[in-house]
């Protein structure tokens, strides 16, 4: 097992500090929350994160201060500081990028925009430790240990197969048609014929045993991967998350 990406969230309003750990860890992240520049410090003393989210409105030191201490140093210089702001105005995020901050998001933001940031300033650092691991209902893939597991079990997929279905869980819930895939899947400078994705797409549905009805035909326009189905059912409030 990987070990999941440490998110040090620095946030002096309680309730959002909660909102965004509960799903920093729903979607993969290891999240520690503190709210005051003081208790930041003897965090990043303790255990160096991979990714800070930095409140510019803190009591005590502000993130600016926080952010150009941390970019001072040789330990802290490299972690990505991602500055969580209240407010819209320009010279703020200005400020913010000047004291070292590798982007700014402006509250109130969603929990989309949010991860999508963090894995974007994560992949531009530190490319390694992105968690490239996706889960729908209880399908999960973790791309690099290159397992696939249903209900915790593991299921035997063969390479193409992987890709397939790596891509159809990234893409979950749209339909893509059988010219999409082989360009995702296969690349697009190999000339196969698309009847060569409904084999695989075969192959993929008998690897996937009891989540197989998770791979749906679109009739006339291709295939889709869904959180319902898995057991013939609608799963009830299964969250879904891509990566
Ligand atoms: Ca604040």
């Amino acid at each position: 097992m990987r070990k999941l990406p440490r998110v040090l969230v620095v946030e002096d309003e309680p309730s959002i500090a909660e909102l965004i750990a509960v799903n920093l860890r729903h979607n993969g992240f290891a999240p520690t929350v503190v709210f005051d520049g003081a208790a930041a410090q003897r965090e990043v003393d303790a255990v160096l994160p991979d990714v800070i989210l930095l409140d510019w409105m803190l009591p005590g030191e502000s993130g600016a201060v926080l952010a150009r201490q941390w970019r001072k140093h040789e330990r802290t210089k490299t972690v990505p500081i991602l500055m969580l702001t209240a407010r819209s105005d320009e010279s703020d995020k200005v400020q913010g990028l000047d004291a070292g901050a590798d982007d700014y998001i402006t509250k109130p933001f969603s929990t989309q925009e949010l991860l999508a940031r963090i894995r974007a300033v994560l992949r531009r650092r530190a490319p390694e430790i992105v968690n490239d691991s996706v889960q729908v209902g209880e399908l999960a893939l973790d791309a690099g240990t290159y397992r696939v597991t249903f209900r915790g079990s593991e299921l035997k997929v063969g390479p193409t197969e992987f890709k397939l279905l790596h891509y159809l869980m990234k893409h979950a819930e749209r339909v893509h048609t059988r010219g999409t895939l082989l360009d995702k899947v296969w690349g697009d400078h190999v000339f196969i014929e698309e009847r060569t994705v409904d084999v695989h797409v075969k192959r993929l549905r008998e690897s996937l045993g009891e989540a197989s009805g998770m791979v749906e035909t679109v009739r006339g326009a291709g295939y889709r991967l869904t959180a319902m189905n898995q057991t013939g059912k609608p799963a009830q409030g299964t969250p879904i998350s891509a990566a």
